[in-house]
């Protein structure tokens, strides 16, 4: 369907939490024409992509929700994939919102039409015009394949562990496991109980501790469900428990020492061989990169057919994996668990600006005021925008943050009949500087590679203290921190 005709007030671009929170603001707020334009064929975002075997959240799924759309049903303390992809399709629903979403839109480009002050967006469908366009697109949505060299060569199975294919049968097969991060120790559990063999290949040890999981009982989902107060105050208590890590994180992250202990000691009850003690063991400080939760990642890595290949990879050939040591490793297929693209997102190369694509803006790393609005690229809106990403708790809470603002700030934009609202470079600036000097001193910054940094070594992922400045900030909405042009 070409729309090109019909301009729409807003655009939002996909339907993860983001897009349909945002959706639902819009409603809130009366907006006559929106659209959310979705990639795949339905919604979800993360957790319809994310469908490997043994996908689950590491936030409690009470905290893990939208504040204004409880379940008071939740199965377990951390929901699984297919509980969260329910749960998304639930919001749509139940908001209505379904109407207003067109799927297997693809963006291609998004660019900003000076005359008419109006964002053209160009999908794999058609062209479509807005005042506003909201980048709901997700922080961690774009999958990074291994630059390894040969890759390409390889004539068995690949995947990445966001598009996984049920449809292949990992029975008996020899499967290699590329990464060693969330994804991967999730899967790994899972696919020792079907293949014939399993190689993971790990680059980094990542420090993990024990998942304290367990379904809900039947009493304690009657209580969230019929006792006022009882499922907030759940909610609230993790809430708090999740935030009172900031002080090891970014306030004293000698505090991480004590952390520490707990993964160590994880380490020392699970694996009892000292080579491979020593192999999953990091030599940084614990929170330096995300803390993964897990209790059956060391106990699958020693299953019997299961082995740990810590080497480094030289090559990929057509029939498998040759290490760095020199050894040759043949499988069936390979898993890529190898993350996504957190910096430098290529979707940054299809937004182009009055001046400049955002890719050129950000050439020494992702910039943006309150991780919501760019300089220089009026009427345009990011949700999990630069430096707005988590060590410690639920993204959910940042993302409710970040639509309260936009709402704002469509809101003053309409009250002052202006054609354009855009952050003062000089807001963007100094908001930048204090917030990279805050970073310098937080465990991130400790001497670890993260995907929490772009390549210049600066950290353009993460807020960096308490989610409840952020909130405080969001709301605090200052009208001189924007400017308004009219037409
Ligand atoms: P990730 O944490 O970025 O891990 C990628 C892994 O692939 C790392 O072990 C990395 O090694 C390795 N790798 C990448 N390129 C490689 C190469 N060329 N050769 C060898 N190894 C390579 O990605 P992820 O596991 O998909 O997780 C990403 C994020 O998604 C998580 O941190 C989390 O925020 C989110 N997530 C959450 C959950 C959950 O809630 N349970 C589950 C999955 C994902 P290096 O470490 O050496 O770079």
């Amino acid at each position: 369907m070409n729309s090109t005709h019909q301009v729409q007030d807003v655009i939002v671009v996909g339907t993860g939490f983001a897009g349909l929170c945002m959706g639902i603001a819009l409603k809130q707020m009366g907006t006559e024409q929106f659209l959310l334009l979705e990639r795949a064929n339905e919604v979800g975002g993360t957790w319809r992509d994310n469908e490997y075997p043994g996908a689950a959240c590491d936030v409690p799924s009470h905290l893990y929700s939208l504040s204004f759309f409880p379940k008071a049903d939740w199965s377990r303390k951390y929901p699984t994939q297919p509980e969260l992809y329910a749960y998304l399709k639930g919001i749509a629903t139940e908001h209505q919102l379904y109407p207003h979403i067109r799927f297997n839109e693809n963006l291609i480009s998004a660019t900003y039409l000076e005359g008419q002050k109006l964002w053209q967006v160009t999908t794999t469908q058609g062209k479509y015009l807005a005042r506003s366009l909201i980048m709901g697109t997700g922080g961690l949505a774009e999958p990074k394949l291994p630059e390894i060299p040969g890759v390409e060569s390889f004539e068995g199975k690949t995947f990445h562990s966001a598009r996984w294919d049920h449809s292949y049968d990992l029975a008996g097969k020899r499967v290699a496991v590329i990464g060693s991060g969330a994804s991967a120790i999730q899967i790994v559990p899972e696919l020792v109980k079907q293949a014939g063999e399993v190689t993971v290949f790990q680059r980094t040890p990542n420090w993990i501790i024990p998942r304290l999981d367990r379904p809900y009982t039947r009493l304690e989902k009657a209580l969230f469900k019929y006792v006022p107060g009882a499922r907030r105050l759940h909610r609230t208590r993790i809430y708090w428990g999740h935030e009172a890590r900031v002080m090891g994180m970014v306030i004293h992250p000698a505090l991480m020492q004590a952390f520490q202990k707990i993964a160590e000691f994880h380490i020392k009850r699970q694996v009892k061989d000292q080579v491979l003690r020593q192999q999953v063991t990091p030599d940084y400080l614990i929170g330096c990169r995300r803390i993964l939760i897990s209790n059956n990642w060391y106990p699958a890595l020693q299953a019997n057919n299961c082995r740990l290949n810590t080497d480094g990879i030289r090559a990929i050939t057509a029939t498998g994996i040759v290490t760095a040591a020199g050894e040759t490793v043949d499988v069936d297929a390979m898993v890529f668990a190898t993350g996504f693209y957190a910096t430098e997102n290529p979707i940054a190369h299809c937004v182009t600006g009055p001046n400049n694509t955002l890719a050129e803006a950000w050439q020494d790393g992702e910039e943006a005021y309150l991780g919501t609005t760019i300089a220089g690229f009026p009427n345009l809106y990011m949700i999990i925008g630069p430096n707005t990403g988590l060590g410690h708790t639920s993204m959910i809470f940042m993302i409710e943050q970040q639509v309260k603002l936009i709402k704002k700030l469509l809101a003053h934009k309409a009250e002052h009949n202006a054609a354009t609202l855009a952050v003062k470079p000089s807001v963007q600036q100094a908001f930048n500087r204090k917030l990279q000097s805050r970073l310098q001193r937080s465990v991130w910054a400790t001497g670890c590679d993260s995907w929490y940094k772009h390549r210049n070594g600066k950290i353009t992922a993460l807020w960096p203290g308490f989610t409840f400045e952020f909130w405080w900030r969001t709301q605090q909405f200052n009208a001189q921190d924007y400017e308004l042009n009219s037409y």
